[in-house]
């Protein structure tokens, strides 16, 4: 029986780990990790005609619309890496891109495998998201106090230099919040009915949690 892919979503508000714990996930099960804002972020320095359009949502906190994330999450899907399956960070995040790309792995009869949801609550994220630094390089991510980097500023990983994303900041991340729980949110709801969702206390330790998603996804990756 030939083996099917494994098409992991992340779902959670910004600052829940995601990324984080999508990093460690992407070496054990060897599949990209595609995350949307990062998708983004290399548009807008590349300076292309959907740069400035592109940022004026992004630097407000507010959502691209649908249809510009979905042209270019379906073009990384598509791609030669995502063949045995893929771990989506930052997508879906309304009803409308979620059954959108439903339809698109209809018709590359490739479903998705599951849905983890890692949750924490505002008070938690706020902290976490201004003492938030990512890699230049990697996109890997520090926290000021309990997650430093062995050298100020740098990577571990990579050696790349350590920033501090604009969106970032206190005011922009209370409007990320409030449009996840607006927009993104009822997503738990929506994948909950399709027996889809696969739920973690994202207010651990690093290594706990990364330990409970290996168990959904052994399950989930088991013939
Ligand atoms: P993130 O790195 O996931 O926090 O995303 C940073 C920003 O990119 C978000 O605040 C949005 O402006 C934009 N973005 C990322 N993913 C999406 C998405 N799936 N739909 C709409 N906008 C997105």
């Amino acid at each position: 029986m030939t083996k099917r892919n494994l098409n992991l979503i992340f779902l959670g508000p910004p600052g829940a780990g995601k990324g984080t714990q999508a990093k460690q996930v992407v070496d054990k099960y060897s599949i990209p990790q595609i995350s949307t804002g990062d998708l983004m972020r290399a548009t807008v320095s590349s300076g292309s005609s959907l740069s400035e359009k592109l940022k004026s949502y992004m630097q407000a906190g507010a959502l691209v619309p649908d249809q510009l994330v979905l042209d270019i999450l379906i073009a990384r899907i598509d791609q030669a890496d995502c063949q045995k399956g893929f771990l989506l960070d930052g997508f879906p995040r309304t009803v409308g891109q979620a059954e959108e790309l439903e339809k698109a792995l209809l018709k590359r009869n490739s479903p998705l495998s599951g849905v983890v949801s890692i949750d924490v609550p505002d008070e938690v994220l706020t902290g976490r998201l201004t003492a938030r630094r990512i890699c230049s390089k990697c996109s890997a991510s520090y926290h000021l106090e309990y997650l430093k980097p062995q050298k100020d500023g740098i990577c571990d990983r990579c050696g790349g230099e350590l920033y501090q994303r604009k969106d970032d900041s206190e005011e922009v991340i209370k409007n990320r919040l409030k449009v996840y729980h607006e927009q993104t949110s009822p997503l738990v709801d929506f994948y909950q009915k399709k027996k889809n969702l696969y739920p973690v206390d994202g207010n651990k330790k690093i290594d706990m949690i990364f330990q409970e998603i290996c168990d959904i996804i052994d399950r989930l990756n088991s013939p």
